[in-house]
């Protein structure tokens, strides 16, 4: 077997085993009930979304590759002999997540980028799947036009591998429908609780909680809602929006397109 297939069956089986267990984790511990539409939604519209963004994915970075090439790449050095290493992943963690949570708020505050990310919110049930359904453009444009990280840093490839580790627990598993009772500890780490207040349908909880790794940045940016123990809010739009394939790949217009008769409405009411 060459060395390319390999690689495919690992992962392959590495992304089956993680979602298994998540599924077990959901079944045995859930924090709300999602149905199995929803459930199928989610499912359709993240498969949609990154078959998408893998077509596309080489155009992103053909335009990233230019931009990256005018800007120079590796404006900083960091070391990496010894326990340098640690020192400079620890760099490129804490500058990533303010990266992420700067984005994460424009995406709320600017319509343009809110009218794509709305569909991450759309979202009606959220479990473990939720955490990769995006619109697919969303990410196609941030990659071909934002290529901040290599930009910024140089890094060797084991540090970019343990970086996407270090992510993935908690941006992808703050989206598990587990409730996992973290006391005090919430504010540590992101977690299912802090982020399911993102996602809240309350008013209260709009624009809190933007973290992807450290609640500590939402906490110095005002933008923290430290949950109760027992606060699990229902999540999603208001109003509750289903979505479908079709649905899910023109959806700033269709979104944009409700948001437009809604207001319109009120104007008449
Ligand atoms: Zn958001
Ligand atoms: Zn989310």
């Amino acid at each position: 077997m060459s060395d390319g297939i390999a690689h495919a069956v690992l992962y392959a089986a590495i992304f089956l085993g993680v979602v298994y267990t998540s599924r077990i984790l959901e079944k045995r511990w859930p924090i709300a009930e999602v149905s199995r539409g929803e459930f199928r939604d989610d499912w359709l519209a993240v498969i949609v979304s990154v078959g998408l963004e893998n077509l596309l994915a080489p155009l992103a970075a053909i335009s990233a590759g230019a931009i990256a090439t005018y800007a120079g790449v590796g404006w900083i050095k960091l070391p990496t002999e010894g326990y340098w290493w640690y020192v400079s992943l620890v760099i490129v963690v804490v500058v990533l997540d303010l990266y992420k949570y700067i984005f994460h708020r424009l995406q709320h505050a600017v319509p343009f980028l809110w009218a794509m990310h709305s569909f991450h919110h759309s979202a009606n049930g959220i479990t473990f799947i939720t955490g990769g359904r995006h619109f697919w453009l969303e990410r196609v444009l941030s990659d071909a036009f934002l290529p901040i990280m290599a930009i910024l840093f140089r890094i060797p490839p084991d540090m970019a591998i343990t970086v996407g580790f270090i992510f993935f627990i908690p941006d992808a598993c703050a989206h598990l429908n587990v409730r996992i009772p973290l006391g005090r500890f919430v504010t540590w780490v992101n977690n299912p609780q802090w982020h399911r207040i993102h996602h809240s349908v309350h008013i209260e909880h709009r624009d809190k909680n933007f973290a992807a790794f450290f609640p500590l940045l939402d906490i110095l940016f005002g933008t923290a809602w430290i949950p109760k123990p027992d606060e699990y809010p229902a999540t999603g739009l208001v109003p509750a929006e289903r979505v479908d394939i079709i649905n899910s790949v023109i959806w700033p217009i269709r979104h944009l397109r409700h948001v437009r008769q809604r207001e319109s409405r009120n104007e008449l009411g």
